[in-house]
């Protein structure tokens, strides 16, 4: 087993409820196991801010928290995060490394588990690559992490679409309306398919599959006219804007103008990102802290935490930030150099997969939701 003196623990990039589970989880496993934790401020921002300070009080509150048993006490039922969020493009640097560096030297912090997106995955790996050993846990509503099934935040995120598109139905209905809703998720569009099927949208329009606004656009007039009152269109944060204007909005205007239905454009947005988190992100954000901690006691590190197929599994950062690039189109000459056959051959089968999971799912929607 190695020995720690200190880990250190931070959430970074968009917050995501359950964040504090995995901080919990993996504070009260790391004491358990006889090391020391220490709750990083406001993300990579924490250990550059330290940085610049000298006076040990000022550093213990603005940027590292020593976390025990009891600070971590009532935060797995909360949302939010309890360490703060940033984005720290100085991180990204040489001097920014180098300031982090000397921080994680001054201060014992002997490895790193972050939570956060593919943005804080690849803070994470270049400070393995800098001697600090480094865990991600997939903290993000967008889902949006290929490797994973699952990320903290999602069933949470899901759970307050539901609420709100519920909600919107009911004033849909008073008033014969039409209501476009536009769901946060990025470029993954997989909280808008999900809320979409669940709350039983007449159409979903998604950055993954091709919309067939004509199709959509007749359905809504021939469901109208067989008497149907309140209806709900779905569509993703990720599409590409339309005239200047959010994709969803000239939906919205292009149904009322050809159908004559009376039709309205809201945002599901950051409120998703809010409040208490779910059963489920509480589970799974609390075994992946827990198996952070086992990870580097078993001395892995560069490593992600993943759900597939309902079990706990890790996945190397490099291959994980590859695979997110193959599947989002993003790959560039070289990302794929360091692979072998065999693993490149993985990363297209695992896109093949979540490609065809969400078009099962989208085609399911289109007969069943009318
Ligand atoms: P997310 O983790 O949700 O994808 P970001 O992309 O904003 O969010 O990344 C969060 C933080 O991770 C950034 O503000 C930065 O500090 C760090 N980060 C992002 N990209 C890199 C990179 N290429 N190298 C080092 N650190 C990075």
């Amino acid at each position: 087993m190695v020995k720690f003196r200190k880990i250190g623990i931070l959430s970074s990039g968009g917050d995501a409820p359950g964040m504090n589970a995995a901080i919990r989880a993996v504070t009260r496993r790391a004491i358990s196991q006889g090391m020391e934790v220490v709750g990083i401020l406001g993300g990579y921002a924490g250990l550059i801010g330290a940085a610049n300070e000298k006076d040990p009080e000022v550093i213990r509150q603005k940027y590292l928290r020593p976390l025990d048993t009891h600070s971590v006490s009532n935060i797995v039922t909360r949302g939010g995060t309890i360490l703060y969020s940033s984005r720290c493009p100085e991180f990204k640097t040489k001097e920014g490394m180098e300031k982090a560096l000397r921080v994680c030297e001054e201060n014992q912090i002997d490895a790193i588990i972050a939570i956060g997106g593919d943005g804080t995955f690849r803070g994470a790996t270049d400070l393995t690559n800098h001697g600090i050993p480094s865990i991600g846990i997939p903290g993000t509503i967008d889902n949006d992490i290929t490797a994973t099934e699952l990320t903290i935040g999602f069933d949470s995120a899901l759970n307050t679409a539901l609420r709100m598109i519920d909600d919107l139905r009911d004033t849909a209905e008073s008033h014969a309306r039409c209501i476009v809703a536009e769901v946060m998720g990025n470029g993954c569009g997989l909280l808008s398919l999900y809320a979409g099927i669940a709350t039983g949208a007449v159409c979903i329009a998604i950055p993954e599959i091709p919309f067939d606004r004509e199709r959509a656009i007749q359905k809504i007039a021939s469901i109208r006219a067989q008497g149907k009152r309140g209806m709900i269109a779905i569509c993703g944060e990720g599409l590409p804007c339309t005239d200047g204007q959010p994709y969803g909005q000239g939906l919205a205007r292009e149904i009322q103008d050809r159908t004559g239905i009376d039709t309205r454009f809201n945002k599901i947005g950051h409120i998703i990102r809010g409040g208490d988190p779910s059963l489920r992100d509480r589970l799974t954000a609390t075994q992946m802290g827990v198996e952070a901690v086992n990870m580097l006691l078993e001395g892995r590190s560069n490593v992600v935490m993943c759900v597939n197929e309902n079990r706990i599994a890790t996945v190397d950062i490099n291959f994980a930030l590859a695979l997110d690039k193959m599947y989002k189109n993003k790959l560039e000459d070289g990302d794929l150099d360091g692979f072998s056959s065999y693993q490149v051959a993985q990363m297209k089968a695992r896109c093949e997969y979540r490609h065809a999971k969400i078009e099962q799912l989208y085609k399911m929607s289109y007969d069943i939701c009318i």
